[in-house]
Protein backbone atom coordinates (compact mmCIF):
# COMPACT_ATOMS: atom_id res chain seq x y z
CA UNK A 1 0.00 0.00 0.00
CA UNK A 2 1.41 3.46 -0.94
CA UNK A 3 -0.40 6.16 1.58
CA UNK A 4 -1.77 9.05 1.39
CA UNK A 5 1.47 10.62 3.49
CA UNK A 6 4.25 8.97 5.97
CA UNK A 7 7.52 10.21 7.63
CA UNK A 8 10.62 10.68 6.30
CA UNK A 9 13.28 9.51 9.26
CA UNK A 10 16.67 8.36 8.75
CA UNK A 11 20.00 7.51 10.27
CA UNK A 12 20.89 11.11 11.30
CA UNK A 13 17.27 11.55 13.49
CA UNK A 14 17.96 8.11 15.49
CA UNK A 15 21.44 9.13 16.12
CA UNK A 16 20.16 12.68 17.57
CA UNK A 17 17.72 10.97 19.70
CA UNK A 18 19.69 8.06 20.92
CA UNK A 19 22.08 10.74 22.21
CA UNK A 20 19.09 12.71 24.28
CA UNK A 21 17.98 9.24 25.36
CA UNK A 22 21.76 9.21 27.16
CA UNK A 23 21.78 12.71 28.19
CA UNK A 24 20.29 14.08 31.91
CA UNK A 25 17.71 15.61 30.12
CA UNK A 26 14.86 13.85 28.27
CA UNK A 27 12.26 16.37 29.03
CA UNK A 28 11.94 20.25 29.37
CA UNK A 29 15.69 20.39 28.98
CA UNK A 30 17.87 22.38 26.58
CA UNK A 31 16.22 21.01 23.32
CA UNK A 32 13.20 22.68 23.82
CA UNK A 33 14.27 26.05 23.46
CA UNK A 34 16.78 24.99 20.90
CA UNK A 35 13.84 23.55 19.08
CA UNK A 36 12.07 26.82 19.66
CA UNK A 37 14.84 28.94 18.40
CA UNK A 38 15.54 27.42 15.05
CA UNK A 39 11.63 26.70 14.69
CA UNK A 40 10.95 30.98 15.15
CA UNK A 41 14.12 31.82 12.75
CA UNK A 42 12.84 29.38 10.05
CA UNK A 43 9.66 30.90 9.55
CA UNK A 44 10.73 33.90 10.61
CA UNK A 45 8.79 35.13 13.62
CA UNK A 46 9.99 36.40 16.79
CA UNK A 47 8.87 33.50 19.46
CA UNK A 48 7.60 30.45 19.08
CA UNK A 49 6.20 28.03 22.16
CA UNK A 50 6.53 24.18 21.46
CA UNK A 51 3.86 21.93 22.82
CA UNK A 52 2.89 18.29 22.92
CA UNK A 53 0.57 18.59 19.49
CA UNK A 54 -1.44 20.52 17.36
CA UNK A 55 -4.37 20.27 19.12
CA UNK A 56 -2.68 21.67 22.22
CA UNK A 57 -1.03 24.40 20.26
CA UNK A 58 -4.68 25.25 18.75
CA UNK A 59 -6.10 25.11 22.79
CA UNK A 60 -3.29 27.52 24.51
CA UNK A 61 -3.88 29.74 21.08
CA UNK A 62 -7.28 30.73 21.94
CA UNK A 63 -7.23 30.36 25.44
CA UNK A 64 -3.90 33.16 25.00
CA UNK A 65 -6.41 34.99 22.80
CA UNK A 66 -8.73 35.14 25.65
CA UNK A 67 -11.55 33.43 24.43
CA UNK A 68 -14.33 32.38 26.71
CA UNK A 69 -17.85 31.58 26.70
CA UNK A 70 -20.24 32.71 24.98
CA UNK A 71 -17.94 33.97 21.92
CA UNK A 72 -17.40 32.84 18.74
CA UNK A 73 -14.75 32.06 16.32
CA UNK A 74 -15.40 31.37 12.83
CA UNK A 75 -13.51 28.87 10.58
CA UNK A 76 -13.96 26.34 8.19
CA UNK A 77 -15.38 23.29 7.28
CA UNK A 78 -13.01 21.94 5.48
CA UNK A 79 -10.64 21.18 7.81
CA UNK A 80 -9.83 18.36 10.70
CA UNK A 81 -11.98 18.50 14.27
CA UNK A 82 -9.36 20.39 16.14
CA UNK A 83 -9.74 23.38 14.16
CA UNK A 84 -12.73 24.16 15.83
CA UNK A 85 -12.72 21.92 18.75
CA UNK A 86 -9.99 24.48 20.55
CA UNK A 87 -13.22 26.95 20.64
CA UNK A 88 -15.78 23.97 22.18
CA UNK A 89 -12.69 23.37 24.69
CA UNK A 90 -13.06 27.15 25.86
CA UNK A 91 -16.73 27.16 26.29
CA UNK A 92 -16.94 29.36 22.77
CA UNK A 93 -19.14 28.37 19.59
CA UNK A 94 -17.27 27.32 16.04
CA UNK A 95 -19.16 29.39 13.17
CA UNK A 96 -18.21 27.83 10.20
CA UNK A 97 -17.65 29.94 7.02
CA UNK A 98 -18.10 28.14 3.66
CA UNK A 99 -15.16 27.38 1.60
CA UNK A 100 -13.70 28.79 -2.23
CA UNK A 101 -12.79 26.85 -5.42
CA UNK A 102 -9.46 26.05 -3.58
CA UNK A 103 -11.38 24.91 -0.29
CA UNK A 104 -9.78 27.69 1.66
CA UNK A 105 -12.21 29.77 3.69
CA UNK A 106 -13.65 32.50 1.85
CA UNK A 107 -13.32 36.21 2.99
CA UNK A 108 -17.02 37.16 2.02
CA UNK A 109 -18.46 34.66 3.54
CA UNK A 110 -16.79 35.43 6.72
CA UNK A 111 -18.00 38.37 6.56
CA UNK A 112 -21.33 37.13 6.65
CA UNK A 113 -21.03 35.35 9.54
CA UNK A 114 -19.33 37.83 11.53
CA UNK A 115 -20.63 39.38 14.37
CA UNK A 116 -20.15 40.83 17.79
CA UNK A 117 -19.58 38.16 19.75
CA UNK A 118 -16.35 37.15 17.18
CA UNK A 119 -13.23 37.07 18.91
CA UNK A 120 -11.18 35.07 16.25
CA UNK A 121 -10.62 33.92 13.11
CA UNK A 122 -9.29 30.49 12.12
CA UNK A 123 -8.00 30.17 8.91
CA UNK A 124 -6.83 26.92 7.63
CA UNK A 125 -4.21 27.25 4.81
CA UNK A 126 -5.83 23.79 3.08
CA UNK A 127 -3.57 21.19 1.72
CA UNK A 128 -0.96 24.14 1.93
CA UNK A 129 -2.21 26.39 -0.03
CA UNK A 130 -2.13 29.88 1.83
CA UNK A 131 -5.30 31.59 2.56
CA UNK A 132 -6.04 35.23 1.43
CA UNK A 133 -4.60 36.68 4.53
CA UNK A 134 -4.33 40.64 3.47
CA UNK A 135 -8.32 40.27 3.17
CA UNK A 136 -8.45 37.98 6.67
CA UNK A 137 -6.97 41.11 8.34
CA UNK A 138 -9.02 43.36 7.01
CA UNK A 139 -11.89 41.49 7.88
CA UNK A 140 -9.94 41.06 11.59
CA UNK A 141 -9.02 44.71 12.05
CA UNK A 142 -12.30 46.16 11.20
CA UNK A 143 -14.17 43.60 13.60
CA UNK A 144 -11.90 44.00 16.49
CA UNK A 145 -10.87 40.03 16.33
CA UNK A 146 -8.02 38.14 16.28
CA UNK A 147 -6.36 35.66 13.63
CA UNK A 148 -4.91 32.15 14.72
CA UNK A 149 -3.85 30.93 11.19
CA UNK A 150 -4.07 27.05 11.72
CA UNK A 151 -1.04 26.37 9.79
CA UNK A 152 -0.83 22.65 10.66
CA UNK A 153 -0.43 21.66 6.85
CA UNK A 154 1.64 24.94 5.45
CA UNK A 155 5.17 24.40 7.14
CA UNK A 156 7.16 26.42 4.08
CA UNK A 157 4.48 27.82 2.36
CA UNK A 158 4.67 31.53 1.31
CA UNK A 159 1.73 33.89 1.30
CA UNK A 160 2.86 37.33 -1.24
CA UNK A 161 6.41 36.13 -0.49
CA UNK A 162 5.73 35.95 3.32
CA UNK A 163 6.64 32.92 4.66
CA UNK A 164 3.50 30.97 6.64
CA UNK A 165 3.88 31.02 10.59
CA UNK A 166 5.97 34.36 10.42
CA UNK A 167 2.45 36.20 11.59
CA UNK A 168 2.75 39.44 9.53
CA UNK A 169 -1.09 39.09 9.10
CA UNK A 170 -1.92 37.18 12.21
CA UNK A 171 -1.91 37.23 15.97
CA UNK A 172 -0.49 32.93 16.27
CA UNK A 173 0.42 30.49 13.53
CA UNK A 174 0.18 26.97 14.91
CA UNK A 175 1.39 24.06 13.64
CA UNK A 176 1.95 20.36 13.75
CA UNK A 177 4.27 17.32 13.89
CA UNK A 178 2.00 14.58 13.44
CA UNK A 179 4.10 12.04 11.15
CA UNK A 180 2.02 13.02 7.93
CA UNK A 181 2.57 16.61 8.16
CA UNK A 182 6.08 18.27 7.10
CA UNK A 183 8.34 17.31 10.01
CA UNK A 184 7.54 15.14 12.61
CA UNK A 185 8.00 14.80 16.03
CA UNK A 186 5.94 11.57 16.49
CA UNK A 187 3.37 13.94 18.07
CA UNK A 188 4.19 18.09 18.60
CA UNK A 189 2.74 21.17 17.87
CA UNK A 190 4.48 24.71 18.08
CA UNK A 191 2.95 28.10 17.92
CA UNK A 192 4.41 31.16 17.10
CA UNK A 193 3.70 34.24 17.33
CA UNK A 194 5.36 38.21 17.35
CA UNK A 195 3.77 39.33 20.60
CA UNK A 196 5.39 39.33 23.38
CA UNK A 197 2.19 39.09 25.79
CA UNK A 198 0.93 35.93 23.90
CA UNK A 199 4.36 34.53 24.23
CA UNK A 200 4.29 34.98 27.87
CA UNK A 201 0.78 33.42 28.16
CA UNK A 202 1.69 30.20 25.77
CA UNK A 203 4.42 29.17 27.63
CA UNK A 204 2.84 29.64 31.11
CA UNK A 205 -0.19 27.92 30.02
CA UNK A 206 1.89 24.90 28.51
CA UNK A 207 2.78 23.78 31.89
CA UNK A 208 -0.30 24.07 34.30
CA UNK A 209 -0.48 27.60 34.34
CA UNK A 210 3.12 27.84 36.27
CA UNK A 211 5.77 30.00 35.82
CA UNK A 212 9.02 30.16 37.75
CA UNK A 213 10.30 32.96 36.25
CA UNK A 214 11.08 36.06 39.05
CA UNK A 215 10.44 38.77 37.09
CA UNK A 216 6.78 37.93 36.00
CA UNK A 217 6.08 36.83 39.72
CA UNK A 218 2.61 38.46 40.84
CA UNK A 219 3.53 37.87 45.07
CA UNK A 220 6.67 38.24 46.42
CA UNK A 221 9.10 34.97 46.33
CA UNK A 222 9.31 33.78 50.16
CA UNK A 223 12.10 31.43 49.22
CA UNK A 224 14.42 30.11 46.01
CA UNK A 225 11.78 27.74 45.74
CA UNK A 226 9.23 29.88 44.96
CA UNK A 227 7.01 29.28 41.60
CA UNK A 228 3.14 30.33 41.20
CA UNK A 229 0.02 29.33 39.20
CA UNK A 230 -1.00 32.56 37.76
CA UNK A 231 -3.92 30.84 35.27
CA UNK A 232 -5.35 27.40 34.74
CA UNK A 233 -3.11 25.30 32.14
CA UNK A 234 -2.40 22.48 31.40
CA UNK A 235 0.47 19.61 30.99
CA UNK A 236 0.76 19.80 27.27
CA UNK A 237 4.97 19.96 27.34
CA UNK A 238 6.91 18.13 24.71
CA UNK A 239 9.96 15.99 25.70
CA UNK A 240 13.17 16.70 25.08
CA UNK A 241 13.60 13.60 23.06
CA UNK A 242 10.81 14.84 20.51
CA UNK A 243 12.28 17.95 20.51
CA UNK A 244 15.82 16.62 19.16
CA UNK A 245 13.91 14.92 16.49
CA UNK A 246 12.04 18.16 15.29
CA UNK A 247 15.70 20.11 15.06
CA UNK A 248 16.95 16.99 12.96
CA UNK A 249 13.45 17.01 11.13
CA UNK A 250 13.60 21.22 10.12
CA UNK A 251 17.44 20.21 8.78
CA UNK A 252 15.22 18.57 5.83
CA UNK A 253 11.78 20.43 5.41
CA UNK A 254 14.09 22.32 2.47
CA UNK A 255 14.10 19.04 0.64
CA UNK A 256 11.01 17.74 1.88
CA UNK A 257 9.16 20.71 0.27
CA UNK A 258 11.07 20.67 -2.63
CA UNK A 259 10.37 16.75 -3.05
CA UNK A 260 6.62 17.05 -2.48
CA UNK A 261 6.30 20.20 -4.92
CA UNK A 262 8.08 17.84 -7.60
CA UNK A 263 6.08 15.27 -7.22
CA UNK A 264 2.77 17.10 -7.63
CA UNK A 265 4.28 18.94 -10.89
CA UNK A 266 4.67 14.88 -12.31
CA UNK A 267 1.58 14.62 -11.01
CA UNK A 268 -0.07 18.17 -12.81
CA UNK A 269 1.88 17.14 -15.64
CA UNK A 270 0.31 13.80 -15.72
CA UNK A 271 -3.41 15.16 -15.63
CA UNK A 272 -3.17 17.76 -17.42
CA UNK A 273 -6.51 17.99 -20.10
CA UNK A 274 -8.11 15.10 -17.95
CA UNK A 275 -12.04 14.85 -18.35
CA UNK A 276 -12.16 12.91 -15.11
CA UNK A 277 -10.67 15.83 -12.41
CA UNK A 278 -8.72 18.52 -11.42
CA UNK A 279 -5.92 19.51 -9.33
CA UNK A 280 -5.56 22.82 -7.37
CA UNK A 281 -3.46 24.82 -8.72
CA UNK A 282 -1.25 28.05 -6.87
CA UNK A 283 -2.71 31.48 -7.92
CA UNK A 284 0.22 33.93 -8.26
CA UNK A 285 -0.01 34.83 -4.35
CA UNK A 286 0.99 31.62 -3.24
CA UNK A 287 3.64 28.84 -2.51
CA UNK A 288 2.21 25.51 -1.18
CA UNK A 289 4.68 23.14 0.51
CA UNK A 290 1.89 20.75 -0.27
CA UNK A 291 0.72 18.93 2.77
CA UNK A 292 -1.75 17.27 0.59
CA UNK A 293 -2.50 16.72 -3.09
CA UNK A 294 -6.76 16.63 -3.36
CA UNK A 295 -8.04 15.43 -6.65
CA UNK A 296 -11.37 17.61 -7.50
CA UNK A 297 -13.86 15.42 -9.37
CA UNK A 298 -15.90 17.05 -12.16
CA UNK A 299 -18.86 14.73 -11.91
CA UNK A 300 -21.09 17.14 -9.51
CA UNK A 301 -23.44 14.03 -8.88
CA UNK A 302 -21.84 13.29 -6.19
CA UNK A 303 -21.83 8.97 -7.34
CA UNK A 304 -18.51 8.93 -8.18
CA UNK A 305 -16.55 9.55 -5.31
CA UNK A 306 -17.38 6.44 -3.50
CA UNK A 307 -16.57 3.82 -6.49
CA UNK A 308 -13.25 5.60 -7.78
CA UNK A 309 -12.25 5.74 -4.03
CA UNK A 310 -12.72 1.77 -3.60
CA UNK A 311 -10.95 1.06 -6.57
CA UNK A 312 -7.53 3.52 -5.88
CA UNK A 313 -7.94 1.46 -2.58
CA UNK A 314 -7.61 -2.31 -4.58
CA UNK A 315 -5.10 -1.06 -6.87
CA UNK A 316 -2.82 -0.58 -3.71
CA UNK A 317 -3.64 3.27 -2.81
CA UNK A 318 -3.71 4.75 0.24
CA UNK A 319 -6.18 7.52 -0.65
CA UNK A 320 -7.83 9.50 2.10
CA UNK A 321 -10.71 11.86 2.06
CA UNK A 322 -10.00 15.57 3.40
CA UNK A 323 -12.34 16.34 4.81
CA UNK A 324 -15.83 15.33 5.90
CA UNK A 325 -17.28 18.58 7.09
CA UNK A 326 -16.52 18.98 10.32
CA UNK A 327 -20.33 19.76 11.28
CA UNK A 328 -21.81 16.36 9.99
CA UNK A 329 -19.55 14.38 12.37
CA UNK A 330 -22.20 13.38 15.13
CA UNK A 331 -21.26 14.85 17.56
CA UNK A 332 -21.16 18.74 15.91
CA UNK A 333 -25.24 17.15 14.61
CA UNK A 334 -25.91 16.58 18.41
CA UNK A 335 -24.85 20.42 19.43
CA UNK A 336 -26.84 21.36 17.04
CA UNK A 337 -25.18 21.81 13.96
CA UNK A 338 -27.39 21.53 10.22
CA UNK A 339 -26.07 19.79 7.54
CA UNK A 340 -26.57 22.10 4.53
CA UNK A 341 -24.88 25.82 6.39
CA UNK A 342 -21.67 25.63 4.00
CA UNK A 343 -23.08 24.10 0.06
CA UNK A 344 -19.62 24.39 -0.96
CA UNK A 345 -17.72 22.61 1.62
CA UNK A 346 -20.64 19.86 0.95
CA UNK A 347 -19.62 19.69 -2.93
CA UNK A 348 -16.00 19.92 -2.25
CA UNK A 349 -16.33 17.32 0.21
CA UNK A 350 -18.14 14.80 -2.37
CA UNK A 351 -15.95 15.47 -5.25
CA UNK A 352 -12.45 15.13 -3.40
CA UNK A 353 -9.74 12.41 -2.63
CA UNK A 354 -6.40 13.29 -1.88
CA UNK A 355 -3.67 11.10 -3.92
CA UNK A 356 -0.64 9.85 -2.13
CA UNK A 357 2.06 12.55 -1.65
CA UNK A 358 5.10 12.32 0.96
CA UNK A 359 9.19 13.05 0.13
CA UNK A 360 10.02 9.64 0.48
CA UNK A 361 7.78 8.34 -2.23
CA UNK A 362 10.50 7.14 -5.46
CA UNK A 363 9.33 8.16 -8.77
CA UNK A 364 8.93 4.79 -9.48
CA UNK A 365 5.72 4.74 -6.68
CA UNK A 366 4.84 7.99 -8.45
CA UNK A 367 4.60 6.79 -11.69
CA UNK A 368 3.10 3.78 -10.24
CA UNK A 369 0.39 5.99 -8.74
CA UNK A 370 -0.23 7.92 -12.04
CA UNK A 371 -0.53 4.22 -13.84
CA UNK A 372 -3.46 3.23 -11.68
CA UNK A 373 -5.23 6.61 -11.79
CA UNK A 374 -5.00 6.70 -15.59
CA UNK A 375 -6.21 3.01 -15.60
CA UNK A 376 -8.88 3.26 -12.87
CA UNK A 377 -10.26 6.14 -14.79
CA UNK A 378 -10.29 4.64 -17.74
CA UNK A 379 -11.73 1.91 -17.46
CA UNK A 380 -14.96 3.90 -16.37
CA UNK A 381 -15.94 5.05 -19.73
C1 LIG B 1 -3.04 17.73 12.00
C2 LIG B 1 -3.96 18.88 12.15
C3 LIG B 1 -4.34 19.40 13.40
C4 LIG B 1 -4.04 18.73 14.69
O1 LIG B 1 -2.76 18.41 14.93
P1 LIG B 1 -2.39 17.19 15.91
O2 LIG B 1 -0.92 17.36 16.07
O3 LIG B 1 -2.78 15.92 15.23
O4 LIG B 1 -3.13 17.41 17.18
C5 LIG B 1 -5.11 20.54 13.42
N1 LIG B 1 -5.52 21.15 12.30
C6 LIG B 1 -5.21 20.65 11.09
C7 LIG B 1 -5.70 21.37 9.88
C8 LIG B 1 -4.44 19.51 10.98
O5 LIG B 1 -4.17 19.01 9.76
Amino acid sequence: MIPYGKQYIDDDDIAEVIKVLKSDFITTGPKIQEFEGKFAERVGAKYAVVVSNGTAALHVACLAAGLTGGQEIITTPMTFAASANCALYCGAKPVFADIDAQGLIDAEQIEMKVSKKTKIMIPVHYAGMPCNLKRLKEIATKNNCLIIEDACHALGSKYEGTKIGACHFSDMSVFSFHPVKHITTGEGGMITTNNEELFNKLRVLRTHGITNEAKNFVNPPDGPWYHEMQMLGYNYRMTDIQATLGISQLKKLKNFIQRRREIVKKYSLAFAGNKYFDLIPENKNQFSSYHLCPILLKDKSGNMRGKIFQKMREAGLGIQVHYIPVYFHPYYQKIGYKKGICPNAEDFYQREISIPLYPAMSDTQVEDVINHIRKIFSELS
